[in-house]
């Protein structure tokens, strides 16, 4: 059984145990991250606790932790729980005041804090890298704070739905005729030697393996461009591609039925995915 971490306890998975009143359930008043684990190690970390706090800050919340106990409670749970390959996810709520109110509870209400480890072996290794992503598009029907990483994920969930329904594997979100992001991912597409990926604003998570990659790609010598694209554009693309924390970069090769290329992953992304994992297994803490 996994051991989990709830409000300075660890404690197996079946006793960590939350109130009714927590706002995370009744008003999906929480933030998340997911932090992946390769070779035991965690993979961009002070991303993740950087873009944790800038969550908290835009929703006036509380942290119950300092981010160096929270790399400490990360490493435990990892070390607890066996983990080679696979992902540690942590939220953090503003707590449970006790009664349902739309007005946030006293400043002294105790924030919630839950982390648990997922076991994934193989996890860098991924079949669906090598075959490649089918996405379909559907309308972004989600709030104007896409920035802020909150639980609220309803909308994301069900485009995973709408995706499986149409026999794909995920979807790309569209507002105002261009690509904001995939439901759990950031979205690319290359043409040539360029790499197109929408800029950042309110409309889409800053992605922790956006920065990255986007970093690695320029020290290759390839040319960004950060814009909006449309779907029409990506069907004539030469390829495309996702990133997230726990896919890498993983690449597509069909979006609303329309075969990329050939129909396999192509080259730009294939190496990405390979400099990314090379180098994030390099800084891995
Ligand atoms: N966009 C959305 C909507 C996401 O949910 C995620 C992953 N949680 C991402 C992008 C990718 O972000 P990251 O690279 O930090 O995992």
């Amino acid at each position: 059984m996994r051991t989990v971490y709830l409000n300075g306890d660890y404690l197996p998975e079946t006793e960590a145990k939350v109130s009714i009143f927590d706002r995370g359930f009744l008003m999906a008043d929480g933030v998340y991250e997911v932090t992946s684990v390769l070779d035991g190690k965690l993979i961009d970390f002070d991303g993740h606790a950087k873009r944790l706090e800038r969550s908290l800050n835009e929703l006036e919340m509380r942290s119950p932790i300092s981010m160096e106990e929270l790399l400490d409670v990360h490493r435990e749970l990892v070390r607890i729980n066996e983990i080679d390959e696979g992902m540690i996810y942590l939220q953090i709520t503003r707590g449970a005041p006790g009664d349902r109110d739309f007005a946030y509870p006293p400043e002294d209400t105790e924030p919630t804090i839950v982390l648990f480890t997922q076991n994934k072996p193989g996890l860098a290794n991924s079949p669906a890298a090598k075959k490649g992503m089918k996405v379909i598009s559907i309308a972004d029907q989600r709030w104007g704070r896409r920035d802020i990483k909150t639980v609220q994920l309803l909308y994301p969930s069900m485009g995973k739905m709408m995706a499986k329904a149409a026999g794909c594997d995920d979807a790309w979100m569209v507002e105002d005729g261009a690509v904001t992001e995939g439901t759990s991912n950031n979205a690319y597409i290359v043409k040539g030697n360029t790499i197109i990926t929408r800029q950042l604003s309110n409309d889409i998570l800053h992605g922790i393996t956006r920065a990255a990659v986007l970093r690695f790609a320029k020290e290759a010598q390839m040319k960004v461009e950060e814009r909006p694209f449309t779907i029409a554009e990506a069907q004539e693309a030469d390829e495309a591609f996702i990133t997230s924390a726990s896919t890498f970069v993983m690449p597509v090769v069909e979006i609303d039925g329309t075969m990329l290329g050939d129909g396999t992953p192509g080259p730009v992304a294939a190496r990405l995915r390979e400099i990314y994992l090379d180098e994030s297994r390099k800084a891995a803490v």
